[in-house]
C-alpha cells in the first residue's frame, strides 16, 4: 500500500543526540585528566577525503576532544607510512587512530591498516575489530555499519524476523552491515540477503526487503521497482554528482532515487543527512570507548 507519510530518517538530529549522550563518558574522562584523542592519517588529495577529514576535525572540536590530521603526500611509501602509524600506536595523546580511505593505488590497504594496533581501532575496521564483530564478542563497530544501527534504533524500527537486503558487499559498509543484522541480539535478529554486482533479479531479491541497505557507489540506482510498499530504505551511498547551478559545482547524491521511491517506503534516510552524519557521531563514541579501555588502569 502506498504510504504518502514516510517517516523521513534525520540523521544531524540522532547523530546529535547519540554526541550527546556520549557526554557523561566525555566528562568523567576527563575528571581523570584524559581527553580522548583521534589521530587521522590522509594520504594525497582526494577532494571527498580532505572534505571527510575537515569534518571529523570539525566534530571532535565541537565535543573539545583532541584530533591531529597527519597529511601525507600522495607519492609516499607503504613503509613510510606503517612506520608512522607505528609510532602513533604508542603516543598516548591518542586513543584512536583512523587511516582515511581510499589510500592511493600503490597503497596495500590491508597491510596499511593491519599495522593499527587494534586497541586503538577508531574505525573498527581492523581486521581483529571485525573478527570480534563477527564472534559477537565486545570492540569498535565499523562507523558506518554502526551508524546505521543507531539510525534503526533511535526511529523505533524493529529488526528481529525482518527481512533485511543489503546491496554492497564491502569490508567498510556492506559485510559489516550485514552481520551486525543477522546477529543474535538486539537491533539484530534480522534475515539477510546480500547482494552485489552478480546478483541476478536484483529488482525482485530486493522488492523482498522489510528492510533495503543500499550502499553501492551508484547514483540514484535503486529506483521504485527495487522497492516493496511499506519497506525501509537506508541510502548509505554518497555520491558527486556534476551540477553547475551549485558553487561546487557538484551536489550529492545517494544510491537511492529518493524522489521515486518516497511514495513507497515507510521510512527513509535522505541524502545527505542520513547515514554520513552518523558515521562521525559513532567514529567519536568508538574513540571515547578506546580512551576509556586504554586508561581503565590508570
Ligand atoms: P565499494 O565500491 O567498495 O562497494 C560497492 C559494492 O556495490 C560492491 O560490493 C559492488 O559489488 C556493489 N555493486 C556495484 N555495482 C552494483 C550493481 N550494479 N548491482 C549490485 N551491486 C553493485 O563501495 P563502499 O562500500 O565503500 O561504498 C558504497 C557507497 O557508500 C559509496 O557511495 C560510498 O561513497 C558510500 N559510503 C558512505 C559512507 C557514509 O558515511 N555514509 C561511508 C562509506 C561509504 P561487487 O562486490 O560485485 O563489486
Amino acid at each position: 500500500m502506498p504510504n504518502n507519510q514516510a517517516l523521513i530518517i534525520d540523521g544531524k538530529m540522532i547523530s546529535e543526540q547519540v554526541r550527546e549522550s556520549l557526554k557523561p563518558a566525555i566528562d568523567s574522562l576527563k575528571k581523570r585528566g584524559i581527553i580522548p584523542g583521534l589521530a587521522v592519517v590522509l594520504v594525497g588529495d582526494d577532494p571527498p577525503s580532505q572534505a571527510y577529514v575537515r569534518m571529523k576535525g570539525k566534530a571532535f572540536e565541537a565535543m573539545n576532544l583532541f584530533s591531529e590530521t597527519f597529511r601525507f603526500p600522495a607519492d609516499s611509501t607503504q613503509s613510510e607510512l606503517e612506520t608512522f602509524i607505528e609510532k602513533l600506536n604508542s603516543d598516548p595523546r591518542f586513543h584512536g587512530i583512523l587511516v582515511q580511505l581510499p589510500l592511493p593505488f600503490h597503497f596495500n590497504e590491508l597491510e596499511v591498516i593491519m599495522k593499527i594496533d587494534p586497541n586503538k581501532d577508531a574505525d573498527g575496521i581492523h581486521p581483529v575489530s571485525l573478527g570480534k564483530m563477527v564472534l559477537g564478542t565486545e570492540a569498535p563497530l565499523s562507523c558506518t555499519p554502526h551508524g546505521v544501527l543507531m539510525l534503526l534504533k533511535y526511529s523505533n524500527i524493529e529488526t528481529s524476523g525482518k527481512h533485511a537486503v543489503v546491496v554492497g558487499r564491502s569490508n567498510i559498509v556492506g559485510k559489516p552491515i550485514a552481520n551486525l543484522l543477522f546477529k543474535k541480539r538486539a537491533l539484530g535478529d534480522a534475515t539477510v540477503t546480500i547482494c552485489h554486482s552478480k546478483t541476478k533479479d536484483l529488482q525482485a531479491i530486493c522488492r523482498q526487503a522489510d528492510i533495503l541497505i543500499a550502499a553501492i557507489g551508484r547514483p540514484d540506482f535503486i529506483d521504485r521497482n527495487f522497492v516493496k510498499d511499506g519497506a525501509v530504505v537506508i541510502d548509505v551511498g554518497i555520491n558527486r554528482v556534476e551540477d553547475l547551478t551549485t558553487k561546487r559545482g557538484y551536489r550529492l547524491v545517494g544510491d537511492v532515487n529518493f524522489n521515486d521511491v518516497i511514495d513507497k517506503v515507510s521510512a527513509i534516510t535522505p541524502v545527505p543527512g542520513g547515514v554520513g552524519p552518523m558515521t562521525i557521531s559513532m567514529l567519536i563514541a568508538n574513540t571515547v570507548y578506546l580512551a576509556e579501555k586504554l586508561t581503565a588502569n590508570q
